[in-house]
């Protein structure tokens, strides 16, 4: 029998908020163990609750760009459990009222964009974190750090609408690209910014209900959901296959050695015992707020790229990637504004820059700082016009992000030009053929690497602003007239030689 997977993903996203969720304890990541607590975040008796206005608006605008129902009032309640790392023995979420349901999120897959629906958000407080086992002297011990407690969560949960893996990290994907852009979370699972849990069943293929279904945690990398949820589809699949019957359970994945453990089977579900929290009035959200955020909202990304696509002509491939970050797409605006054309600035962005940001580990901002946009609009713009040569443009983009200075004195102090005439070049070619005797035989006996390395020299001594094309010409002329035509060596050009 042929089976489907059915997935569904519970994403927690930590919001980037100075304080915590329900107290004025700063919500900083890495300080002292347990020096950003208080009454209420360790939940001591008698200690009052209240929301954190700034971690509402950024659920309120998430909610609003993936365009779900933001409901006018919602109810904190009390979900009541054992937590290790919780003393107050219940965490502060949003149960049968939370703050938004439906709405969607548009994901590319295969060139195509899919809506993929949604469950609802909501806010909820973080826990704090345990460290366990550890050891002191001979005793084994657990720690905790309460830092992390009360710090501002919110939840996203989808429809059960993916039906492979794949399609569950580009989903990701988008999502963290989305916070980012929104600039409410850092977006990173690896630190534990972004987490998400996966539940999974399969069915037969055209089957209307569920199967049993598992859900796997532990989640943490992009890359980690995915092969994650191919592990466990397999491992049900083979169930099934061998006529075995599933049952409910929470799996760990372990990344390292691309494992599932069972953490716990559920033979019943939880009773949290969820009730509304005495301490916290209803959330209201009048319109004249949430009209506020939404004005306030930044173009979305993937109305960006299509901006981009519609209104540069950009191919959708340069769109996306442009669209990436925001501050990626803000500085390639700076660029067509500042007068470079559309698609060699897009072209110059993905290699030279984004080539440049991997090697020295810079983010957008830092480049900008160092390259301002209207110098590199002005290198870009050079090079379209012929004025210099690409290899000479990116000689003279290098020297801005070295020394920092204006591309014009680079091209005043160099006297930039283009060198394209065989009367210019031809000095060059023939000093370069008598410094490079061995090279020049090893061309004659048809070594290609051997010819390029000429060019490359010619390029050299012209301090980049010869056209490639032009010594290549050149120096096939040359050797021609020295050896007989070198095997296996063709001019690039339509023209012919020392034309
Ligand atoms: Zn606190």
């Amino acid at each position: 029998m042929a089976y489907e997977a059915v997935i569904g993903l519970e994403c927690h996203v930590q919001l980037r908020t100075r304080s915590k969720m329900f107290c004025d304890c700063p919500a900083e990541f890495g300080a002292e163990p347990n020096s950003n607590v208080c009454p209420v975040c360790l939940g001591l008796p008698g200690a009052l609750p209240r929301p954190n206005r700034a971690a509402v608006e950024a659920a309120l605008r998430l909610a609003l760009a993936v365009e779900g129902t933001v409901h006018p009032e919602s109810v904190f309640a009390r979900k009541n459990y054992f937590y290790p790392d919780m003393p107050k023995n219940y965490q502060i979420t949003q149960y049968d009222r939370p703050l938004c349901e439906g709405g969607s999120l548009p994901v590319m897959i295969e060139g195509a964009e899919r809506r993929f629906g949604l469950v609802r958000i909501h806010l909820e407080e973080d826990t704090g974190k345990s460290f366990h086992p550890e050891r002191s002297g001979d005793r084994p011990v657990s720690r905790l750090d309460f830092n992390r407690a009360g710090v501002p969560l919110l939840e996203l949960v989808t429809e059960p609408v993916f039906r492979a893996p794949a399609e569950c990290s580009a989903f990701l994907t988008v999502l963290r690209r989305l916070v980012r852009w929104l600039g409410i979370c850092e977006g990173s699972m690896e630190k534990g910014h972004l987490r998400c849990d996966a539940n999974v069943s399969l069915r037969p293929v055209g089957a209307a209900a569920f199967g049993v279904k598992t859900e796997l945690k532990n989640l943490n990398s992009i890359k980690g959901v995915e092969r994650g949820l191919a592990a466990e589809i397999a491992r049900q699949r083979s169930v099934l296959a061998a006529g075995g019957r599933l049952e409910q359970a929470t799996l760990l994945y372990d990344t390292e050695r691309d494992r599932l453990a069972v953490m716990r089977s559920k033979e019943y579900a939880h009773d949290y015992r969820y009730f509304p929290d005495p301490d916290l009035p209803v959330l209201r959200v009048s319109p004249a707020w949430l009209e506020s955020l939404r004005s306030g909202l930044p173009e979305l990304p993937w109305a960006r790229a299509a901006r981009f696509v519609a209104g540069f002509g950009l191919p959708a491939y340069d769109a996306g990637l442009l669209c990436e970050q925001r501050e990626l797409a803000d500085y390639y605006e700076e660029l067509v504004e500042a007068g470079a054309p559309a698609k060699s600035a897009s072209n110059w962005v993905m290699t030279e820059m984004l080539r440049h940001l991997k090697e020295q580990g810079l983010s957008v901002r830092q480049w900008r700082d160092k390259v301002r946009a209207p110098w590199f609009a002005h290198i870009i713009a050079q090079v379209e016009s012929a004025q210099v040569t690409a290899f000479g443009g990116k000689s003279v983009l290098d020297e801005v992000m070295r020394t920092g200075a204006d591309p014009d004195s680079i091209f005043v102090k160099r006297g930039t030009k283009v060198l394209n005439s065989t009367e210019e070049l031809r000095p060059l070619v023939l000093e370069v053929l008598d410094e490079h005797r061995g090279v020049v035989g090893e061309v004659l006996r048809g070594r290609t690497r051997a010819f390029e390395f000429l060019v490359g020299q010619v390029m050299k001594k012209s301090r980049g602003q010869a056209v490639p094309q032009v010594v290549q010409e050149l120096l096939h002329s040359e050797l021609a007239r020295r050896g007989g035509r070198p095997p296996g060596l063709r001019p690039k050009a339509d023209r012919g030689p020392g034309s």
